[in-house]
């Protein structure tokens, strides 16, 4: 038969409680869901603002829809580079104190676009070892020398760096870690750079909208700025639309317009979508109130976790996982919670280290208090 090696591969996975399902969503994101049939009280998007359903946002989509129709039909060097598509690129460039910004259709072909752009077989790649899975994949794209640190260890990227030689030096990082919640060490990188003539790419998926004066993100949290750094961030999370960003010096965006093939060779977003992160950006910006909130949902979180059995990892952000361990006992704590009408979903290998396999709760402006003592409520049952 063919493939009855995938089968058996996927039968392995399946057996170390590795297998990946999709559950179907009949409703718009927000922290209450229908799925499979059921309704759910949910702590795993990534819509920190609780934007993805904003009335205004769906205003503007429509109306976006009505103006330039559905499509873009073409690449943006084709035909497909619209006004709003440039007026967008203008306000997050503006937004984020960068010369020139760069929209991409997704944050993952953001990622590859830069790295592969911006270095090749001579130069050299300095990743963090827990680096989102697009930033990975980029650096196998560019083909250049890739030295690995430990995760958010400066001391050792600082040997590496004086370690390496001729050839452009690239430090790529999460901002924000995905699965942890935890910060990237920016000043200490910055500095890094500025002893190694190295550049810096910050991915800011999950600090973006949620960090920062007026949500402008990790680099103003981290109170830095500096023409070495080319910024990236998504707006399919906490900006509640979809695609990504890529803010820097003018030099940079013209070389990704030119070389970033994930940006050339691609059909432009719907022109539509990029009103709606027009406005969503105004919401953001605007969104003080949410962030408050959100800050005092995370607090009541982490202090609900005191009288449990197992502990949140270290992170003041929105992303607030649970660490297992166990890949099965994670699914099982899942499921039970699943039972109890909360969803939360259980992050394993590889996407995290063997052996840390959790529940990744994140929690979101539109949560109620009420929700989070729901979801501490039930683990305590689970305790039990
Ligand atoms: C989600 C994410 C991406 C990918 O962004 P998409 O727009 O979802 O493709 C890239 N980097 C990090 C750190 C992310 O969390």
């Amino acid at each position: 038969m063919p493939f009855s090696d995938l089968q058996r591969d996927l039968e392995g996975f399946a057996s170390l409680g590795l297998l990946r399902q999709r559950h179907m969503l009949q409703s718009p994101q927000s922290p209450h869901i229908n799925v499979d049939g059921k309704s759910y009280l949910s702590f795993c998007s990534n819509d920190y603002l609780g934007l993805a359903n904003h009335p205004q946002l769906i205003a503007e989509l429509q109306h976006g829809a009505a103006k330039y129709g559905v499509g873009a039909g073409a690449a943006h060097l084709v035909s497909g580079h619209t006004q709003i598509h440039h007026e967008l690129e203008a306000a997050l460039a503006d937004f984020v104190g960068k010369p020139a910004a760069l929209l991409f259709s997704t944050g993952y072909m953001a990622n590859l676009g830069v790295v592969q752009a911006l270095v090749g077989r001579e130069d050299t790649v300095f990743a963090d070892k827990l680096n989102h899975a697009s930033l990975n994949d980029a650096m196998l794209l560019s083909r250049a020398n890739v030295q690995r640190y430990r995760h958010n260890d400066i001391k050792h990227l600082a040997q590496l760096l004086e370690k390496t030689g001729k050839g452009r030096k690239l430090i790529i990082t999460d901002a924000v870690f995905s699965m942890d919640g935890v910060l990237a060490p920016l000043p200490g990188l910055l500095a890094l750079c500025e002893r190694h003539d190295a550049w810096l790419l910050v991915d800011d998926a999950h600090g973006f909208g949620v960090l920062g004066e007026g949500g402008r993100g990790t680099l103003s949290h981290s109170g830095i700025a500096s023409p070495r750094i080319v910024y990236m961030a998504t707006l399919g999370k906490a900006a509640g639309v979809s695609g990504a960003f890529v803010a820097a010096e003018q030099v940079v965006i013209d070389t990704l317009v030119n070389h970033a093939h994930s940006y050339v060779y691609t059909t432009a977003t719907p022109p539509a979508l990029a009103g709606a992160v027009l406005a969503s950006m105004q919401l953001m910006e605007q969104g003080d109130g949410l962030r408050a909130h959100l800050q005092r949902l995370i607090a009541q979180l982490r202090s609900g976790f005191h009288e449990l059995p197992w502990k949140l990892m270290p992170s003041n952000t929105a992303i607030q996982p649970m660490l297992v361990g166990d890949n099965r006992q994670a699914l099982d704590l899942s499921e039970g919670l699943r039972e109890r009408g909360i969803w939360v979903a259980a992050i394993r290998p590889p996407t995290v280290p063997a052996g840390t396999a959790r529940l990744r709760i994140t929690l979101s402006a539109a949560h109620r208090a009420g929700d989070v003592t729901r979801l501490i409520e039930a683990l305590h049952e689970l305790a039990r």
